[in-house]
């Protein structure tokens, strides 16, 4: 829900512990809620029926602003990543089948599929998930992974599951990390990469760092508490690190001027951005994004 009146201060219930939590700022219009007790951070801007159909319509992959200004260009690049994924995965398990919950294009799976593992995609934007079927033959499950019914998941129990860039737009996480407990294997893996709000470059841009943008992000980690969560969920963490990751300019540009909108100087500052070319690929070094794999334990 948005925020009407600043000045009343507004409570909520964390998502992943269960104790209270308050607001803490307000970031475009929308309130976000601290936990008292754990470190999760959180907008409960997701509750709506229409959520995820608003929020990942095709201008969410296109549009720019908070979310990509062309997905479709980043294939090469999330290919590749996939397929370091794929390796991680790889050096701990025989490649089988996967569950890459949140597929998008169905780039990262195509990584995978290089690297010898048999791919599931779910994921809610009907272009995607058919550009993927049409374009790249991979299989997906059009629709949002929580509504995932038994019989779409005939195919399990997967070997491993991936939560790539997914863990921080889920409206209930802690529910999705025991649903995918669920559908693994005994001792199955779980790879995720998601941002850290604890890191030096979300600390210096403050509460301007480019991934404090609700509706689309709903939850912002800590290493430590991602961490705890896969603990709690049935999952003993094994291995972790940062990925090399290479963004188009053109995406990164959408997102600092995405960031900077709100003030007149923020705006003047962004306005050279228009010039760079959007389709050079840059290396992305901020070191805000990390990557962790759990493995089942019970
Ligand atoms: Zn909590």
């Amino acid at each position: 829900m948005k925020k009407e009146n600043s000045k009343v201060q507004l409570t909520s219930t964390c998502p992943c512990c269960g104790s209270k939590a308050i607001d803490s700022w307000i970031k475009a219009g929308y309130p976000l809620f601290a936990c008292s007790n754990c470190e999760h951070l959180f907008c409960d801007a997701g509750q709506d029926n229409d959520h995820i159909e608003t929020v990942y319509s095709d201008d969410y992959f296109e549009g720019g602003g908070g979310g990509y200004s062309d997905y479709l260009q980043h294939q090469n690049a999330l290919v590749r990543q996939g397929a370091k994924y794929a390796g991680v995965l790889n050096r701990h398990v025989k490649p089988g089948r996967i569950l890459n919950i949140g597929s998008a294009a169905g780039f990262i799976q195509k990584g995978f599929e290089q690297k010898g593992w048999a791919t599931v995609g779910v994921e809610p934007n009907r272009s995607m998930a058919e550009f993927a079927k049409n374009k790249l033959g991979v299989e997906v499950i059009h629709g949002a992974f929580e509504d995932l019914k038994n019989n779409d998941t005939d195919l399990a129990p997967f070997d491993a599951a991936t939560l790539i860039q997914v863990l921080s737009h889920l409206r209930e996480p802690v529910q999705c990390l025991q649903q995918i407990h669920g559908l693994l294997r005994p001792h199955g893996f779980l790879l995720i990469e998601t941002w850290n709000r604890k890191s030096i470059t979300a600390r210096v841009f403050g509460k301007k760092w480019h991934q404090y943008n609700p509706p689309s992000v709903l939850h912002w980690y800590t290493k430590k508490h991602l961490e705890s969560m896969l603990e709690n969920s049935g999952f003993k963490v094994i291995e972790g690190g940062r990925p090399t990751k290479w963004i188009s300019l053109g995406n990164g540009v959408s997102l600092i001027r995405h960031s900077l909108r709100d003030s007149t100087i923020g705006r003047i500052a962004a306005s050279p951005l228009a010039l760079i070319p959007k389709g050079l690929k840059v290396p992305y070094f901020m070191g805000d994004v990390f990557w962790m794999v759990g493995q089942k334990v019970d």
